[in-house]
């Protein structure tokens, strides 16, 4: 316990430890424990192969495997103040963010961006449970603000992947301030008569579910997400009763009538364009592969099967 283990090794190990060479090509399933390689694993989603049970997904992957080719643009977010509050528990909240930041590699808790699905226009927003449990401060709030903008200014639907724990909590007041702002971003959706769907990935709990994840004009949830305010052991410590197999999960609250639909991951991308078509009165999409050239017309140079 010195400054040489303390600080030289872990940089010198941060150095040579980037994300080339991934430290374990093998992921274990929580579910049913199957060991999974990493590789078959990001090409199925982030879907265990064996029993279907959804591990979380990074906003860019699901992007790059929401939009047409992978290919989005960014909507920039106007950065919010840090540490309004100079907010400490055992760390300093600037810390906690710099933590953050380096372990995932984003800003902050909610990338948004602009492309094509399935030749539909949209503008899409996700949120970053591996970054500080996705919590809803003033940068996730101005997220939404810009996303909805956007969406308005294009006239485009906007889709939203929820995850979050809630608001974060060192920003006090200031992140549940934005619970009626985002309100009031899907509300600017709705009078310019533009779509607006939400995807609820596991977790999505607390303020989050308390504002704009709850507002969608479909709401859709990936299987077997919680989604809730409470969460389960609060509310059994509370009222002391055994609560239902399966209870705030998204099978139980789609049964309930809290949900549109409960969708693989898999098959998100068809069923969002379907749904954003009809929504916004636009003809069924090709879906799948391209039509084939016209007789006559040479075929563009491809290289031969094998
Ligand atoms: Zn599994």
């Amino acid at each position: 316990m010195n400054w040489i283990t303390n600080y030289v090794r872990p940089r010198i190990n941060s150095l040579f430890s980037r994300r080339e060479v991934p430290e374990n090509l093998w992921t274990k399933c929580p579910e049913c424990g199957t060991m999974l390689f990493h590789r078959e694993l990001a090409d199925n989603l982030q879907v265990c192969t064996n029993c279907g049970h959804h591990l979380p997904i990074t906003p860019r992957d699901r992007f790059a495997a929401l939009f047409d080719n992978g290919i989005f643009k960014e909507v920039p977010v106007p950065e919010p103040i840090t540490d309004p509050l100079q907010f400490r528990d055992q760390k300093k909240y600037p810390e906690r963010l710099k933590a953050a930041q380096k372990s995932t590699g984003e800003k902050e808790a909610m990338l948004v961006a602009e492309g094509e699905m399935g030749r539909t226009p949209i503008v899409a927003a996700a949120q970053d449970f591996s970054f500080m449990a996705g919590s809803m401060g003033m940068y996730v709030g101005n997220a939404i603000v810009a996303a909805a903008e956007r969406a308005v200014q294009l006239k485009r639907p906007l889709v939203l992947f929820s995850a979050a724990g809630g608001a974060r909590m060192q920003e006090g007041i200031l992140s549940l301030m934005q619970m009626p702002r985002t309100t009031v971003a899907v509300e600017m959706l709705k009078e310019a008569g533009l779509p607006y769907i939400v995807v609820l990935t596991h977790p999505t709990t607390g303020g989050v579910t308390a504002s704009y994840a709850m507002l969608g004009d479909v709401q859709i949830a990936e299987p077997n997400a919680l989604i809730c305010f409470a969460g389960p052991r609060v509310i059994e410590q509370t009222i002391r009763e055994k609560l239902p197999e399966g209870f705030q999960r998204a099978e139980y609250l789609l049964d309930h009538g809290m949900l549109d639909r409960v969708t693989k991951r898999g098959d998100l991308r068809e069923e969002l364009i379907t749904i954003l078509r009809m929504m916004m009165r636009q003809p069924p999409a090709v879906m799948g592969e391209l039509p084939p050239p016209a007789p006559g017309v040479p075929a563009a140079a491809e290289p031969a099967k094998a």
